[in-house]
């Protein structure tokens, strides 16, 4: 039996099949679930090798997870198996500070990785709005954004090199200099179905000179969004650029307290990081173009406690949400910028035509939005309007020109939508890439490509 095999080569401790413990590697931050057959923390490449090496001979799915915060059902073992799960590598292996890059574990998590380079005046740009949980592992996987990658490109630009397990167990390392082909780039985003990452050599950034936070307030969404794109396009990319509806500023400011004001129909948070001399400047640029725009009010944070309130505030936007319902649905779709105010007409549509309430919060500067439907699991015509809606506003973001997924992946969740951005032959080439890294298709199976698409079948 797989379990017992795999408690003698990496000692019982490291193996979990008790049904508590398999329940809580059963789900991630989507709505569906499924028991794994096993769970295994291992703590070096070698036992991952091993493990896959295990897994194989047995037939079993491997599934790889970091903090289990993924929001389209990544970790979920959708077809059972074994997770393997890093909470048990989670080190910063080595910091290199005149290159600016540090290799890791990927069980670190992404705020601790900033932390622990701080003294060396770096820090990781990513920042997912769950860095204080989600792993640089779960990252690289789902490719993930977060506010700061306005500016700074999301994890496939701060990735240099990645150690990974390929399906027979080999231990690999992809090329840290700039040679041949692209392989990290490939296996960044490509959500646990092409190997096991054992580890990764991460780009990091010096800490800015100088960072402003302001507040802009506006009388409606519409108005914040052209706002948004006039910043844009003046030529101002500011390091992040969010956006909050109404119902999420009061909803945030009943949760933190951080001074929005709560009659305001529309927020955007803006930062910008860079030289000192440089803020008056562009503080002005941005204050005048959002007045112009409607802005009605402006504040600019004074401390870096302010600016942390803030910035905690809006990464807490999700938590916050359980003040109004028991449960959310978090949809992740992108539209060209100068669309946001259309997208959100539309998806204020889809929430009065299923008698839904929905929030928005979310990175308007890169046209990435995040309706978030509020609902409660237990009424049944709650449940199947979520999954009408959700699906109405991934329709409407594809028909304006945008796309299924800014950020957080594929998954269990999108499988069957991806076919309505890519076609049977690019699809194809996409499933050939992985047979060349996943013979058997051991590696997170169900996930991102559409029930029953199978290239062999294509083949000649
Ligand atoms: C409140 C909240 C806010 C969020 N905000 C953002 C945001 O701003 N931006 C954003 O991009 N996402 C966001 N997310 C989604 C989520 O946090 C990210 O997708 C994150 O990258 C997942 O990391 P994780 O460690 O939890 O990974 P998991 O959920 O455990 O796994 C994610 C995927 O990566 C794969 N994986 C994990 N480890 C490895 C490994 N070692 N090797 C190969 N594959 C691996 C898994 O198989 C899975 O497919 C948010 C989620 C929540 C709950």
């Amino acid at each position: 039996m797989l379990a017992e095999r795999l408690a003698d080569a990496l000692g019982a401790d490291a193996v979990k099949t008790a049904p508590e413990d398999l329940a809580v590697y059963a789900f991630d931050a989507y709505s569906e679930s499924r028991l794994p057959a096993a769970v295994v923390l291992p703590t070096s490449a070698r036992d991952v090798a091993a493990i896959v090496r295990l897994a194989r001979a047995c037939g079993e799915p491997i599934v790889a997870r970091g903090a289990g915060t993924g929001l389209c059902g990544g970790a979920i073992p959708a077809a059972g198996g074994v997770v393997v799960s890093f909470a048990r590598m989670n080190r910063l292996l080595e910091l290199d500070p005149r290159n600016r890059r540090a290799r890791v574990q990927p069980g670190l998590i992404n705020l601790d990785l900033s932390k622990k380079v701080a003294g060396a005046g770096l820090f990781y740009a990513p920042d997912p709005s769950s860095q204080k949980a989600c792993t640089i592992g779960g990252n690289i996987g789902t490719n993930a954004g977060g506010p700061h990658c306005l500016t700074y490109g999301t994890t496939v630009n701060h990735v240099l090199a990645l150690e990974l397990v390929d399906d027979t167990g080999e231990v690999y390392t992809t090329s840290l200099d700039d040679a041949g082909y692209d392989l990290t780039g490939a296996l960044v985003g490509s959500e646990g179905t092409l190997g096991i990452v054992t580890s990764a050599w991460v780009r990091l950034l010096r800490l800015p000179e100088a960072t402003r936070v302001w507040v802009a307030t506006f009388g409606d969404v519409e108005a914040a969004s052209e706002a948004v794109s006039a910043i844009v396009g003046h030529g101002i990319v500011p390091t992040a650029l969010e956006m909050m509806d109404g119902l999420m500023i009061r909803t945030v400011e009943a949760a933190f307290h951080s001074g929005f004001p709560v009659d305001a129909e529309a927020l955007l948070l803006i930062e910008n990081a860079g030289f000192e001399d440089d803020m008056d400047d562009c503080e002005r640029a941005i204050e005048k173009i959002c007045k112009a725009n409607g802005g009605l009010t402006w504040r600019t944070a004074r401390s870096q406690a302010e600016r942390d309130g803030l910035w905690a505030a809006r990464k807490g936007a999700f938590g916050a949400a359980g003040r109004i319902a028991p449960n959310t649905y978090l949809q992740d779709v992108v539209v060209p910028r100068t669309k946001l105010p259309k997208m959100l007409k539309l998806v204020d549509e889809a929430a009065a035509a299923h008698d839904l309430t929905i929030g928005n919060v979310f990175h308007a500067g890169d046209g990435n939005l995040h309706p978030l439907i509020m609902y409660d699991k237990r009424d049944k015509r709650q449940v199947a309007a979520v999954v009408d809606a959700g699906d109405q506003i991934l329709s409407a973001a594809v028909d304006l020109g945008g796309t299924i997924s800014g950020e957080h992946g594929i998954g269990f969740e999108k499988r069957d939508t991806l076919a309505r951005i890519f076609d049977d032959a690019d699809i194809d080439t996409m499933l050939r890439l992985r047979d060349v890294f996943d013979t058997g298709r051991r590696f997170n199976p169900d996930k991102i490509f559409p029930r029953g698409a199978s290239c062999a079948e294509l083949r000649p």
